[in-house]
């Protein structure tokens, strides 16, 4: 009989692949997983929808996850959107800046949503944060980073007086892999869900589904997960 593992988690959820794979991680590792996704006035609302569906879908076709997987937070940082100014929270095109990182980069995020998130596993007993920050595949994002990781998992725990880990479990693969792990974790049902129910694409298109789920096809997030899915079907 398996032992119900120990570790209390909170994913940072945002109905993607990625973090869809991350949730699924940390519903196989620990006793206890509750889920925080971030309003921030992005481009698209279509991603504060599709976490819903995908939640809904995930406890449905996993019973064993089903009673670890508890509540889910929604944090409104739509003071994002008005202090930033990137692709990713105003209708323009998505190109690359002099500095190489795509204008979609919103400088910061991730330190800010791993800050609200501790609070909330602060208050919620819950001691490990988990996000699908990666640094094979990284649009150059320097939040991203593995030492940015590190060096958040020391402040936070330092400023909270409690230790906070961070766990990444995407950090050192490419999507081909993140394909493969969903797979591994969850087989053809999890693969399938993904495909199905999660959004990744910048330009919020969900008209068709393709073989690696819905998406323009065109922009930087789809142009990864096409390839990544590709490159993990030929294997
Ligand atoms: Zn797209």
């Amino acid at each position: 009989m398996q032992t119900t593992p120990p570790g209390r988690a909170l994913v940072l959820f945002s109905g993607g692949q990625d973090s869809t794979t991350c949730l699924a991680w940390a519903l196989e590792r620990f006793s206890r997983v509750e889920t925080v996704g971030f309003n921030y006035g992005q481009r698209h609302a279509i991603e504060m929808t599709v976490r819903l569906e995908t939640l809904r879908e995930l406890r449905a076709r996993f019973p064993n996850w089903r009673a670890r997987l508890g509540d889910d937070h929604v944090v409104n940082l739509a003071v994002l959107g008005q202090i930033s100014d990137t692709a990713l929270t105003r209708d323009v095109a998505i190109t690359y800046e002099k500095s190489g990182l795509p204008n979609t980069f919103v400088p910061g995020r991730n330190l800010l949503f791993l800050t609200f998130a501790a609070t909330i596993a602060y208050r919620r007993g819950l001691d490990v944060l988990v996000g699908g920050m990666c640094e094979t595949d990284f649009s150059g994002y320097p939040d991203c980073r593995d030492a940015t990781m590190k060096a958040m998992q020391s402040a936070l725990s330092l400023g909270l007086d409690r230790e906070l880990n961070i766990e990444t479990p995407l950090m050192w693969i490419d999507k081909a892999d993140t394909w493969a792990l969903a797979h591994l974790l969850g087989g053809e049902a999890l693969t399938r869900l993904i495909i199905e129910h999660t959004h990744t694409c910048y330009n919020g298109v969900r008209d068709t589904v393709h073989v690696w789920g819905y998406g323009c096809g065109e922009c930087p997030a789809c142009s990864l997960r096409k390839a990544g899915f590709e490159k993990w079907a030929m294997r």
